[in-house]
């Protein structure tokens, strides 16, 4: 077939690009060189601007109009010197990509001349056209704008092109009425409540500084890289961004070599480059390494603030697939490109700390700072009991359903991993407290007796999608393709509630005279009584799992469809609106831009799925038949006993993918608008006939590839897309 061996002819034929820089260059010479960071605003701003700056950044305090214009003027300066021609406030809309409109720098100033201008105001606030990006009802439909709006805590940064750069202002987008349409303002707003619970506990224990608490992430990001010449000969990864098609290769990962083997050495350039382009943006890339599938890698960069590490994540994943093309390959951040072989996920790690104290879910030195630390496992214990649910909702997808739960990555059920040492402690308290630990004598919460808890994350258990790795918890359903805000804002939200409750049983415990200790000691008893059965250590891929599961009372929600409505439940709504995160309406508008996604996912699937099968695929297979029907008549032309058996082979699966077709076509037929009242139907039609219709399809295709000639088969097959890089 003429596109595939071209494609192939033109991967052998490819020419390695030329490195533009010296390799040997100090990583520490370009780090944050394009970022409008602190360092460059105290080198270009008046001592109190800056000042000013700096509360509103690290204090949240008002930002004054007059400081803004200052820092809109150092910022054009800075950013022209850059070789920036226009500006652009970046936001992330509910689609969980990136999205940026652009002004140029030039006002023309009406005698036919122009000049540079940027204030204070086109800084701060800027008002894009909203009608086209998800709000789930949020938005009235005459009221089209939006309004996006400077996140000072997130450094501006100058974004290179070959045809111009551009400034880029990380923004938050919000509706006529300040209803949030993104995932950054809701991020912002959890932090914010996360902070004043955190710091309640905090001050028991204590700790009276002014800081903040903030929520720490840093995500591991997994990725596929296909040479462009199969990608572009593959219109469902080009538009679906997986393979709808494809048997299984002959070698696939069961060899375990590909893992943290050697790098190939086009993918090693690449890699270079990439973390170079990051490293300009002060994206800390630190970790890269191969990963399980063939074609799969890892790149995970040092854990930030909540907030940037979000906005980090972004432009990480951009420019992954910005400078892939450059070296003429595709990166691909679907959860599941290839069926047979791992999909990708994306691990946030998370905790919660500030710079005065450090993570807070690192244990202690002393007995009175370990008891603190259990407080804060206690919370997430208690937290992502009562709201796995939420968590799982802030992953689901279309894509990410075919990765969960499929042995390869944690089950849907939402559970925690202490590991043994945590996990007995917590055993001990449940058994009354002030009892044995397993390798040291007695065991009080809050006294000297208390044991040193290590920090050594001791075994690691990756079946588990909620783990304590000794100084923070990783969570491992998200996907690759995600945003971390999600689940970051999820985090912080149920954190919020926990510390909540934390906070005020041991403020009244305390205020009616209860010994300090002992109320730690029933608080942190009581909560493992009540949420203990999320701890689960043993493996989340057996089978006995979901049966033990269920009789804990934990949820199984295996689909996106089951998973979103947990978003509208009157528990999430509730919790939503008591630490201000999100109104009612901005809970809803989740749920159902969430289901539409969803529909729509599957809906582009299906059509290229038809379209696919019905003028590559069957075309191929007949072709084929046609030429075995022509030996047989041949044969039997020349008198020759003729085998019929290859042709009926073939013609088997012609068969059944020609019935599964109409069954698709019919299903396809059906309308799949989202009805307002019942998006749920939607969905479920979605995944319940949509899904198996072109399941079968796929079944009689992939069969078909295994027996079709090769030279007539017109894709490129698992093989090639996978081994050859
Ligand atoms: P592993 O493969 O062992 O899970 P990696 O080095 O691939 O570890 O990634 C670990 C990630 O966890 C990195 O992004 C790292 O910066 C982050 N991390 C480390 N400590 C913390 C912490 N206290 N809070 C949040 N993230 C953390
Ligand atoms: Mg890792």
């Amino acid at each position: 077939n003429a596109v595939r061996q071209q494609a192939i002819a033109a991967v052998e034929a490819r020419v390695a690009p030329p490195i533009s820089f010296d390799p040997g260059e100090e990583p520490g010479s370009i780090f944050g060189e394009n970022v409008f960071s602190l360092t460059v605003m105290q080198k270009r701003l008046p001592k109190n601007v800056y000042r000013s700056m700096l509360s509103t950044i690290e204090k949240s305090a008002p930002l004054d109009p007059d400081v803004a214009d200052a820092v809109a003027s150092a910022m054009k300066d800075w950013a022209l010197e850059k070789g920036a021609t226009h500006y652009a406030h970046v936001f992330y809309p509910l689609t969980g990509l990136t999205a940026e409109k652009h002004d140029s720098f030039l006002d023309p100033v009406g005698d036919g001349t122009a000049f540079a201008s940027f204030s204070g105001k086109t800084l701060v606030q800027g008002e894009p056209d909203a009608s086209s990006f998800p709000n789930g009802g949020l938005r009235n439909t005459f009221e089209a704008r939006g309004y996006t709006a400077w996140d000072v805590m997130s450094p501006a940064y100058v974004l290179e092109n070959p045809n111009g750069n551009t400034l880029c202002i990380p923004t938050i987008f919000i509706s006529m009425t300040g209803e949030a349409l993104d995932h950054k303002t809701p991020l912002l707003r959890s932090q914010q409540a996360m902070s004043v619970h955190a710091r309640r506990v905090l001050e028991l224990f204590g700790h009276t500084g002014p800081d903040n608490v903030v929520a720490y992430c840093g995500a591991e990001q997994e990725y596929f890289l296909v040479d462009s010449h199969f990608f572009l000969a593959r219109p469902d990864l080009l538009n679906a961004g997986r393979t709808l098609f494809g048997a299984k290769p002959p070698k696939g990962q069961e060899f375990d070599d590909h893992y943290f083997g050697a790098i190939p050495e086009r993918v090693l350039g690449y890699m270079m480059d990439t973390e170079r382009e990051l490293f300009k943006l002060g994206i800390p890339a630190k970790t890269r390494h191969n990963e399980v599938a063939p074609g799969q890698f890892e790149v995970a960069p040092m854990f930030e603030r909540a907030n940037e590490a979000s906005d980090h994540q972004q432009l990480l994943m951009t420019t992954f697939k910005s400078v892939a093309r450059k070296h003429g390959m595709e990166c691909l951040f679907h959860e599941k490109p290839f069926d047979g072989v791992n999909g990708s996920g994306k691990h946030v790690n998370f905790s919660l700390g500030n710079a005065a104290l450090g993570s807070l879910l690192v244990p202690g030195d002393t007995p009175h700072d370990n008891a603190q630390f259990l407080v804060f496992c206690a919370a997430v214990i208690r937290s992502v009991h009562r709201f796995g649910g939420l968590l799982r909702a802030s992953v689901a997808s279309a894509s990410n359903d075919h990765r969960l739960g499929a042995n390869e990555a944690p089950p849907a059920i939402i559970s925690i991993f202490l590991g043994d040492q945590l996990a007995d402690v917590f055993d001990q308290i449940a058994k009354g407290g002030a009892t044995r630990s397993k390798e040291r004598g007695t065991l009080t919460i809050g006294v000297d007796t208390l044991p040193d808890l290590t920090t050594d994350p001791g075994d690691r258990n990756r079946t588990s999608p909620f783990a304590f790795t000794g100084n923070r918890f990783e969570f491992r359903a998200p996907g690759s393709n995600q945003t971390v805000a999600g689940p970051m804002v999820v985090l912080n939200t149920i954190m919020a509630e926990a510390l909540d409750h934390c906070a005020t049983t041991l403020e009244e415990a305390v205020a009616g005279g209860t010994d300090f200790n002992e109320a730690v000691q029933t608080l942190l008893a009581s909560i493992v009584a009540d949420h203990g059965a999320v701890i689960f250590n043993g493996n989340g891929y057996s089978d006995e799992w979901p049966v033990e599961a269920e009789q804990r009372g934990l949820k199984n929600l295996r689909t996106t469809v089951d998973a979103l409505p947990e978003l509208i439940t009157p528990e999430a709504v509730e919790l939503f609106g008591t630490y201000g995160v999100f109104n009612a309406h901005e809970a809803h508008s989740r749920f159902e831009v969430g289901i539409e996604q969803y529909v729509l996912a599957v809906a582009v699937e299906a059509n290229l799925t038809l379209e696919m099968a019905t003028t590559t695929v069957l075309p191929a297979a007949i072709r084929y038949q046609t030429e075995l029907a022509g030996n047989v008549a041949a044969l039997l032309a020349a008198g020759v006993d003729a085998d019929r058996s290859t042709l009926e082979t073939v013609s088997a699966p012609i068969g059944e993918m020609r019935a599964a077709l109409v069954v698709l076509g019919e299903a396809l037929a059906q309308d799949h608008v989202v009805d307002p009242e019942d998006p749920l139907a939607a969905a479920s039609f979605s995944r319940d006939t949509v899904l198996p219709a072109m399941a079968a399809v796929r079944t009689a295709a992939d069969t078909l590839e295994t027996l079709v000639a090769d030279d007539l088969w017109p894709l490129p097959t698992y093989q090639e897309m996978l081994y050859i890089l």
